[in-house]
């Protein structure tokens, strides 16, 4: 019947408007990533950009290659001393 398929098209009309909420930002995580680059900056200012900030050693040029905000070594990251 011509009134059953109008009715299931307006139903479907209906079910798939969009509801106008969005899903919340994860705004932590990338305040997180911005106060780390922030402080790698910083370290680069002091010149201490590099080196561990629990040991004092250098950090690996590979491990900064990956994470440039990276503030320990791999050995006080990983925890294990
Ligand atoms: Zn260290």
């Amino acid at each position: 019947m011509l009134t059953d398929t109008i009715r299931s098209m307006s139903d479907d009309a209906a079910t798939g408007q969009a509801t106008g909420e969005q899903p919340p930002l994860d705004l932590t995580a990338a305040e997180r990533r911005l106060a780390e680059v922030e402080a790698a900056l910083e370290r680069l200012e002091e010149n201490s950009y590099g080196r561990c900030s629990s040991c004092g050693r250098p950090i690996d040029d590979a491990d900064l290659e990956l994470e440039p905000q990276r503030s320990l070594c791999a050995r006080c990251s990983t925890g294990g001393g």
